[in-house]
Protein backbone atom coordinates (compact mmCIF):
# COMPACT_ATOMS: atom_id res chain seq x y z
CA UNK A 1 0.00 0.00 0.00
CA UNK A 2 1.17 3.91 -0.69
CA UNK A 3 2.54 5.92 2.49
CA UNK A 4 3.53 8.53 3.12
CA UNK A 5 6.70 9.58 5.00
CA UNK A 6 6.55 11.81 8.27
CA UNK A 7 10.13 12.42 9.82
CA UNK A 8 9.72 13.29 13.38
CA UNK A 9 11.12 15.97 15.53
CA UNK A 10 11.94 16.04 19.13
CA UNK A 11 12.55 18.21 21.93
CA UNK A 12 14.39 17.03 24.62
CA UNK A 13 12.06 13.86 24.75
CA UNK A 14 8.92 15.21 23.67
CA UNK A 15 7.94 15.34 19.83
CA UNK A 16 7.27 18.67 18.33
CA UNK A 17 3.62 20.26 17.67
CA UNK A 18 5.19 20.72 14.21
CA UNK A 19 5.46 16.86 14.36
CA UNK A 20 1.63 16.12 14.75
CA UNK A 21 0.90 19.06 12.36
CA UNK A 22 3.35 17.16 9.66
CA UNK A 23 0.93 13.72 10.28
CA UNK A 24 -2.18 15.72 9.93
CA UNK A 25 -0.57 17.33 6.77
CA UNK A 26 0.49 14.35 5.23
CA UNK A 27 -3.29 12.86 5.73
CA UNK A 28 -3.98 16.04 4.09
CA UNK A 29 -2.06 15.30 1.10
CA UNK A 30 -2.33 11.49 0.94
CA UNK A 31 -5.28 10.80 -0.67
CA UNK A 32 -6.01 8.00 1.90
CA UNK A 33 -2.47 5.95 1.55
CA UNK A 34 -1.12 4.93 5.03
CA UNK A 35 1.04 7.43 7.21
CA UNK A 36 3.63 6.37 8.83
CA UNK A 37 6.23 8.46 11.38
CA UNK A 38 9.84 7.68 11.19
CA UNK A 39 11.88 8.41 14.76
CA UNK A 40 15.38 8.49 14.76
CA UNK A 41 17.88 8.72 17.72
CA UNK A 42 15.62 8.58 21.13
CA UNK A 43 12.16 7.59 21.36
CA UNK A 44 10.95 8.00 24.64
CA UNK A 45 7.46 8.33 23.62
CA UNK A 46 7.66 7.25 19.92
CA UNK A 47 3.98 5.40 20.79
CA UNK A 48 2.31 8.79 20.95
CA UNK A 49 2.44 8.96 17.28
CA UNK A 50 -0.66 6.39 16.88
CA UNK A 51 -2.59 9.02 19.15
CA UNK A 52 -1.79 11.79 16.99
CA UNK A 53 -2.66 9.72 13.34
CA UNK A 54 -0.03 7.86 12.41
CA UNK A 55 -0.80 4.17 10.83
CA UNK A 56 2.63 3.07 11.53
CA UNK A 57 5.45 4.32 13.97
CA UNK A 58 9.45 3.58 12.46
CA UNK A 59 12.01 4.04 14.85
CA UNK A 60 16.07 4.08 14.75
CA UNK A 61 17.70 3.38 17.20
CA UNK A 62 21.12 4.68 17.26
CA UNK A 63 22.46 7.20 19.30
CA UNK A 64 24.52 9.08 17.14
CA UNK A 65 21.08 10.06 15.57
CA UNK A 66 19.68 11.89 19.17
CA UNK A 67 20.82 15.05 18.32
CA UNK A 68 20.29 16.58 14.86
CA UNK A 69 23.47 16.70 12.57
CA UNK A 70 22.88 16.75 8.73
CA UNK A 71 25.30 13.71 7.86
CA UNK A 72 24.05 11.47 10.14
CA UNK A 73 20.24 12.24 9.93
CA UNK A 74 20.44 11.94 6.26
CA UNK A 75 22.43 8.65 5.73
CA UNK A 76 19.58 7.62 7.92
CA UNK A 77 16.61 8.86 6.26
CA UNK A 78 18.22 7.79 3.04
CA UNK A 79 18.14 4.07 3.85
CA UNK A 80 14.39 4.29 5.93
CA UNK A 81 13.30 6.03 1.96
CA UNK A 82 14.59 3.25 0.46
CA UNK A 83 13.20 0.52 2.80
CA UNK A 84 9.89 1.97 2.92
CA UNK A 85 9.27 3.42 -0.73
CA UNK A 86 7.55 6.12 0.17
CA UNK A 87 5.10 8.41 -2.10
CA UNK A 88 5.37 11.66 -0.06
CA UNK A 89 7.49 12.69 2.27
CA UNK A 90 6.45 15.76 4.83
CA UNK A 91 9.17 17.40 7.27
CA UNK A 92 8.04 20.60 9.28
CA UNK A 93 9.52 24.09 7.79
CA UNK A 94 11.95 24.11 11.00
CA UNK A 95 15.51 24.56 11.79
CA UNK A 96 16.15 21.15 11.04
CA UNK A 97 13.78 20.65 8.09
CA UNK A 98 14.98 23.58 6.20
CA UNK A 99 18.46 22.10 5.96
CA UNK A 100 17.70 18.88 5.23
CA UNK A 101 14.87 18.69 2.93
CA UNK A 102 17.20 20.47 0.15
CA UNK A 103 19.54 17.73 0.41
CA UNK A 104 17.19 14.53 0.43
CA UNK A 105 15.82 16.33 -2.38
CA UNK A 106 18.65 16.32 -4.17
CA UNK A 107 20.01 13.37 -2.95
CA UNK A 108 16.54 11.50 -4.00
CA UNK A 109 16.38 13.85 -7.55
CA UNK A 110 12.56 14.83 -6.14
CA UNK A 111 11.10 18.43 -6.36
CA UNK A 112 10.55 20.19 -3.42
CA UNK A 113 7.68 22.11 -2.13
CA UNK A 114 8.94 23.89 1.19
CA UNK A 115 6.99 26.35 4.14
CA UNK A 116 3.47 25.16 2.93
CA UNK A 117 0.83 26.95 4.96
CA UNK A 118 -2.33 24.98 4.09
CA UNK A 119 -3.06 22.02 1.73
CA UNK A 120 -6.73 21.69 -0.59
CA UNK A 121 -7.54 18.25 -2.47
CA UNK A 122 -5.32 17.61 -5.15
CA UNK A 123 -2.99 18.32 -3.15
CA UNK A 124 -2.66 21.87 -4.07
CA UNK A 125 0.04 23.77 -1.68
CA UNK A 126 -0.11 27.02 -0.68
CA UNK A 127 2.90 29.00 0.35
CA UNK A 128 4.04 32.38 0.96
CA UNK A 129 6.62 34.03 -1.81
CA UNK A 130 8.27 37.65 -1.37
CA UNK A 131 8.39 37.75 2.14
CA UNK A 132 5.21 36.76 2.68
CA UNK A 133 3.43 39.60 0.38
CA UNK A 134 1.65 36.91 -1.81
CA UNK A 135 0.45 33.37 -1.74
CA UNK A 136 1.13 31.22 -4.27
CA UNK A 137 -0.19 27.59 -5.21
CA UNK A 138 1.68 24.67 -6.17
CA UNK A 139 1.15 21.24 -7.20
CA UNK A 140 3.28 18.58 -8.35
CA UNK A 141 2.70 16.46 -11.20
CA UNK A 142 4.51 13.45 -10.75
CA UNK A 143 7.04 11.79 -8.68
CA UNK A 144 7.45 12.11 -4.67
CA UNK A 145 5.66 14.91 -2.81
CA UNK A 146 8.27 16.21 -1.02
CA UNK A 147 7.16 19.55 1.24
CA UNK A 148 7.48 21.02 4.31
CA UNK A 149 5.06 22.46 6.34
CA UNK A 150 5.50 25.81 8.42
CA UNK A 151 4.74 25.34 11.98
CA UNK A 152 1.18 27.09 13.60
CA UNK A 153 -0.31 26.82 10.17
CA UNK A 154 -1.85 23.56 9.53
CA UNK A 155 -3.89 22.11 12.49
CA UNK A 156 -2.71 18.73 14.06
CA UNK A 157 -5.59 16.12 14.37
CA UNK A 158 -7.16 15.83 18.15
CA UNK A 159 -5.33 13.30 20.15
CA UNK A 160 -6.89 9.59 20.25
CA UNK A 161 -6.73 8.88 23.64
CA UNK A 162 -5.71 5.18 23.59
CA UNK A 163 -4.61 4.40 20.15
CA UNK A 164 -2.01 2.65 19.84
CA UNK A 165 0.12 0.19 17.76
CA UNK A 166 3.63 -1.07 17.82
CA UNK A 167 6.84 0.59 16.92
CA UNK A 168 8.59 -0.96 13.96
CA UNK A 169 12.70 -1.26 14.84
CA UNK A 170 14.71 -0.04 11.38
CA UNK A 171 17.89 -0.60 11.36
CA UNK A 172 20.49 1.73 8.97
CA UNK A 173 24.18 2.05 9.12
CA UNK A 174 26.06 5.25 9.72
CA UNK A 175 29.46 5.74 8.66
CA UNK A 176 32.07 8.27 8.80
CA UNK A 177 30.20 11.22 10.53
CA UNK A 178 32.61 14.25 10.71
CA UNK A 179 30.14 15.98 13.30
CA UNK A 180 29.57 14.70 16.76
CA UNK A 181 27.00 16.82 19.07
CA UNK A 182 29.20 16.21 22.64
CA UNK A 183 26.67 18.53 24.67
CA UNK A 184 24.23 21.31 24.05
CA UNK A 185 24.54 24.89 25.34
CA UNK A 186 21.01 26.41 25.51
CA UNK A 187 20.31 29.58 25.78
CA UNK A 188 16.85 31.39 25.66
CA UNK A 189 15.31 33.47 27.61
CA UNK A 190 11.41 31.08 27.83
CA UNK A 191 10.80 28.17 27.74
CA UNK A 192 8.62 28.27 25.15
CA UNK A 193 9.61 27.66 21.86
CA UNK A 194 10.12 30.56 19.54
CA UNK A 195 8.76 29.13 16.27
CA UNK A 196 6.09 26.95 17.81
CA UNK A 197 4.27 29.59 20.58
CA UNK A 198 0.94 30.86 19.96
CA UNK A 199 1.56 34.39 21.59
CA UNK A 200 4.93 35.73 21.22
CA UNK A 201 5.73 39.51 23.09
CA UNK A 202 8.82 40.78 20.69
CA UNK A 203 11.22 43.71 21.58
CA UNK A 204 12.60 45.91 19.25
CA UNK A 205 15.26 49.03 19.85
CA UNK A 206 12.80 50.89 21.82
CA UNK A 207 14.03 48.57 24.62
CA UNK A 208 16.47 50.59 25.04
CA UNK A 209 18.89 48.41 26.86
CA UNK A 210 18.72 44.64 27.71
CA UNK A 211 17.82 45.17 31.30
CA UNK A 212 14.50 46.45 29.67
CA UNK A 213 13.71 42.93 28.67
CA UNK A 214 12.70 41.97 31.68
CA UNK A 215 9.09 43.53 31.03
CA UNK A 216 8.71 41.36 28.20
CA UNK A 217 9.83 38.40 30.16
CA UNK A 218 7.13 39.33 32.41
CA UNK A 219 4.78 40.04 29.81
CA UNK A 220 5.36 36.80 27.78
CA UNK A 221 5.17 34.55 30.97
CA UNK A 222 1.44 35.84 32.13
CA UNK A 223 0.81 34.73 28.57
CA UNK A 224 2.23 31.43 28.48
CA UNK A 225 4.31 32.76 25.55
CA UNK A 226 7.87 33.49 23.84
CA UNK A 227 10.03 36.63 23.66
CA UNK A 228 10.97 37.24 20.22
CA UNK A 229 13.31 40.47 18.85
CA UNK A 230 13.96 42.66 16.13
CA UNK A 231 17.46 42.64 14.31
CA UNK A 232 17.64 46.26 16.06
CA UNK A 233 17.35 45.28 19.31
CA UNK A 234 19.65 42.02 18.72
CA UNK A 235 22.37 44.42 17.02
CA UNK A 236 22.25 46.42 20.17
CA UNK A 237 23.02 43.30 21.68
CA UNK A 238 19.77 43.74 24.06
CA UNK A 239 19.25 39.91 23.42
CA UNK A 240 20.40 37.10 21.56
CA UNK A 241 20.39 36.43 17.80
CA UNK A 242 18.20 33.28 18.34
CA UNK A 243 15.03 35.52 18.81
CA UNK A 244 15.63 37.46 15.87
CA UNK A 245 12.49 37.21 13.83
CA UNK A 246 12.35 38.63 10.22
CA UNK A 247 13.46 38.23 6.70
CA UNK A 248 17.18 37.07 8.22
CA UNK A 249 15.97 35.30 11.71
CA UNK A 250 12.75 33.31 12.34
CA UNK A 251 9.17 33.15 10.24
CA UNK A 252 6.68 33.00 12.84
CA UNK A 253 2.93 32.47 12.59
CA UNK A 254 1.31 32.65 16.49
CA UNK A 255 -1.98 33.39 17.28
CA UNK A 256 -0.89 36.47 19.11
CA UNK A 257 2.37 38.89 18.11
CA UNK A 258 2.82 41.98 20.46
CA UNK A 259 5.53 44.07 18.67
CA UNK A 260 6.85 46.57 21.30
CA UNK A 261 9.15 49.57 20.85
CA UNK A 262 9.62 48.08 16.78
CA UNK A 263 9.53 50.36 13.94
CA UNK A 264 8.13 47.96 11.56
CA UNK A 265 10.85 47.58 8.73
CA UNK A 266 9.51 45.00 5.64
CA UNK A 267 12.29 42.67 7.04
CA UNK A 268 11.30 42.07 10.23
CA UNK A 269 7.61 42.96 9.19
CA UNK A 270 8.61 39.39 6.26
CA UNK A 271 8.79 37.36 9.51
CA UNK A 272 5.13 38.27 11.32
CA UNK A 273 2.97 39.51 9.18
CA UNK A 274 1.27 36.39 8.97
CA UNK A 275 0.35 36.18 12.60
CA UNK A 276 -3.24 36.08 13.53
CA UNK A 277 -3.97 39.25 15.87
CA UNK A 278 -0.71 41.70 15.80
CA UNK A 279 -0.58 44.21 18.56
CA UNK A 280 1.58 47.50 18.24
CA UNK A 281 3.10 49.48 21.11
CA UNK A 282 4.75 52.50 19.82
CA UNK A 283 5.36 56.25 20.98
CA UNK A 284 5.16 57.00 16.83
CA UNK A 285 1.96 57.24 16.07
CA UNK A 286 3.33 57.26 12.17
CA UNK A 287 5.72 53.89 12.93
CA UNK A 288 5.02 51.35 10.02
CA UNK A 289 4.31 48.75 12.30
CA UNK A 290 0.66 50.42 13.11
CA UNK A 291 -0.13 49.48 8.90
CA UNK A 292 -0.26 45.74 9.53
CA UNK A 293 -1.10 45.78 13.24
CA UNK A 294 -4.80 45.19 14.03
CA UNK A 295 -5.03 47.16 17.26
CA UNK A 296 -2.71 49.80 18.03
CA UNK A 297 -1.45 51.81 21.33
CA UNK A 298 0.34 54.94 21.15
CA UNK A 299 2.45 55.70 23.74
CA UNK A 300 5.47 55.04 25.86
CA UNK A 301 6.20 51.08 26.17
CA UNK A 302 7.45 51.65 29.58
CA UNK A 303 3.81 52.64 30.84
CA UNK A 304 1.95 50.22 28.58
CA UNK A 305 3.71 46.89 28.90
CA UNK A 306 3.74 46.46 33.04
CA UNK A 307 -0.22 47.45 32.61
CA UNK A 308 -0.99 44.61 30.51
CA UNK A 309 0.65 42.45 32.33
CA UNK A 310 -1.14 43.42 35.76
CA UNK A 311 -4.45 43.30 33.47
CA UNK A 312 -4.03 39.97 31.79
CA UNK A 313 -2.10 38.41 35.50
CA UNK A 314 -5.79 39.46 36.96
CA UNK A 315 -8.13 37.43 34.05
P1 LIG B 1 13.95 50.99 15.06
O1 LIG B 1 13.66 51.05 13.61
O2 LIG B 1 15.00 51.90 15.61
O3 LIG B 1 12.57 51.25 15.80
C1 LIG B 1 12.46 51.45 17.19
C2 LIG B 1 11.02 51.86 17.45
O4 LIG B 1 10.82 51.98 18.84
C3 LIG B 1 10.63 53.21 16.83
O5 LIG B 1 9.51 53.03 16.00
C4 LIG B 1 10.32 54.09 18.04
O6 LIG B 1 9.24 54.98 17.78
C5 LIG B 1 9.94 53.07 19.08
N1 LIG B 1 10.16 53.52 20.45
C6 LIG B 1 11.28 54.07 20.98
N2 LIG B 1 11.12 54.31 22.30
C7 LIG B 1 9.86 53.93 22.60
C8 LIG B 1 9.09 53.95 23.79
N3 LIG B 1 9.60 54.39 24.96
N4 LIG B 1 7.82 53.50 23.76
C9 LIG B 1 7.28 53.04 22.60
N5 LIG B 1 7.95 53.01 21.43
C10 LIG B 1 9.24 53.42 21.43
N6 LIG B 1 15.15 43.45 10.99
C11 LIG B 1 14.47 42.52 11.68
O7 LIG B 1 13.78 42.84 12.67
N7 LIG B 1 14.53 41.20 11.31
C12 LIG B 1 15.25 40.77 10.25
O8 LIG B 1 15.28 39.56 10.00
C13 LIG B 1 15.98 41.72 9.50
N8 LIG B 1 16.68 41.35 8.42
C14 LIG B 1 17.32 42.32 7.68
C15 LIG B 1 17.97 41.94 6.52
C16 LIG B 1 18.60 42.92 5.75
C17 LIG B 1 19.31 42.50 4.49
C18 LIG B 1 18.58 44.26 6.15
C19 LIG B 1 19.23 45.34 5.32
C20 LIG B 1 17.93 44.64 7.31
C21 LIG B 1 17.30 43.67 8.09
N9 LIG B 1 16.63 44.02 9.26
C22 LIG B 1 15.92 43.08 9.93
C23 LIG B 1 16.76 45.35 9.87
C24 LIG B 1 15.57 46.26 9.60
O9 LIG B 1 15.74 46.93 8.38
C25 LIG B 1 15.42 47.32 10.72
O10 LIG B 1 16.63 48.04 10.82
C26 LIG B 1 15.12 46.74 12.09
O11 LIG B 1 14.01 45.86 12.01
C27 LIG B 1 14.78 47.87 13.04
O12 LIG B 1 14.59 47.38 14.33
P2 LIG B 1 13.62 48.13 15.34
O13 LIG B 1 12.27 48.28 14.74
O14 LIG B 1 13.74 47.46 16.65
O15 LIG B 1 14.36 49.55 15.52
Amino acid sequence: MSTFLVVAEQKEGAFRQVTFEAVAAAKQAAGGAEITAVVLGRADQADELFSYGADNVLHVNDNQLDHYTPEGWSQALLQVIEQVNPDGIVLGHTAIGRDISPKLASRLKSGLVSDVVSIEDGPVFTRPIYSGKAFEKVTIDDGLVFFTIRPNNIASLEKQEGASGSVEEVSVTITDLQTVIKEVVKNTTSGVDLSEASVIVAGGRGMKNEENFTILDELASVLNGAVGASRGACDAEYCDYALQIGQTGKVVTPDLYIAVGISGAIQHVAGMSNSKVIVAINKDPEAEIFQIADYGIVGDLFEIVPKLTEEFRKA
